[in-house]
């Protein structure tokens, strides 16, 4: 893949060896330079084309979770809309643009930040997304607290400890010779293909969860998939794993209800269709399934 992914290329030292140490954790909350990225409801906050940091003292908003450190200090993540308990929070916002506190939507911001500001973005709202589903205990329903600085959550009665969870999804392309399989959502803006993707499921490999995926998707069997490159997805908190897949056998059809449609584009259609020449519109520059058209087109 010839550029960076968006979402990755955070520069902080996550400070793993540290986070046992209750004093260490109080010392970097009460760090003279140390900032936060704020996280909540309407997105994230930037200055101007930068991800904002704001000195932590000065927000009096949710517990301050630690990303980790740059060279002039601890970096929190902070819920700028912490719920009050039985409060059902929703996730942190994708779309929009609120110029009044400078909060943008994260799709918004990855269009817009540079490469390591992006990806601490992602790594704020996916933590901030865990903690706020993520209240109770999963195993006897007893509330949660924040341990190692937001590492982890400990059970107050079992005594579980619940560690931020990621997501993998498999997104591939399908390809044989000079055409490509793509499908399209009813929910995704008119006219729009992209690549077919799915969640790998339990006691599968990845070449596994790509082969049933296209099977159950789009009814075609595929041979041994090559990956291309992984993509942190904070949309809550997926992991989006890059395969091209060569097809094999079937004719493709719609199976089940989750794509509206399904078809082959030639190369050359691809190739005009990045340079907005013609359809079908493809997905935003800072999606995995783009950079896997891209990387398909220049092989
Ligand atoms: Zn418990």
């Amino acid at each position: 893949v010839p550029e960076e992914i968006t979402f990755t290329g955070e520069a902080l030292d996550r400070a793993a060896e540290h986070r046992a140490d209750p004093d260490w954790l109080a010392a970097q909350r009460d760090h003279p330079h140390a900032r936060a990225v704020l996280a909540g409801d309407a997105g994230i906050r930037v200055d101007g084309e930068r991800l904002a940091l704001a000195p932590l003292a000065s927000l009096g908003a949710g517990e301050p979770l630690l990303l980790g450190l740059d060279a002039t200090g601890p970096v929190f993540a902070v819920d700028a809309d912490p719920r009050r308990d039985g409060e059902r929070p929703p996730l942190v916002g994708a779309h929009g643009e609120d110029t009044a506190s400078g909060m943008v939507g994260l799709r918004t911001a990855a269009a817009l930040l540079p490469q390591a500001d992006a990806g601490l973005a992602a790594h704020a709202a996916a933590l901030v997304n865990w903690h706020r589903r993520h209240p109770h205990c999963s195993v006897c329903g007893a509330p949660t607290a924040v341990e190692g600085g937001g590492i982890l959550r400990r059970c107050d009665r079992c005594g579980t400890e619940h560690h931020p969870r990621t997501d993998p999804v498999v997104i591939m392309l399908v390809t044989d010779e000079d055409r490509v399989l793509l499908g399209r959502q009813r929910s995704w803006p008119a006219g729009r293909y992209s690549a077919l993707a799915g969640f790998v499921e339990h006691g599968e490999s990845l070449e596994e969860a790509v082969a049933r995926e296209v099977k159950e998707e789009a009814g075609v069997e595929v041979g041994p998939p090559a990956y291309v490159a992984s993509q942190p997805w904070p949309f809550p908190t997926s992991l989006m794993l890059g395969f091209i897949a060569p097809w094999r056998d079937g004719e493709p059809r719609r199976v089940d209800a989750e794509l509206e449609d399904l078809r082959w584009f030639s190369r050359s259609q691809i190739a005009a269709a990045t340079r907005e020449e013609g359809p079908p519109g493809l997905p935003p520059r800072f999606a995995i399934a783009r950079r896997l058209l891209e990387h398909w087109l220049e092989t």
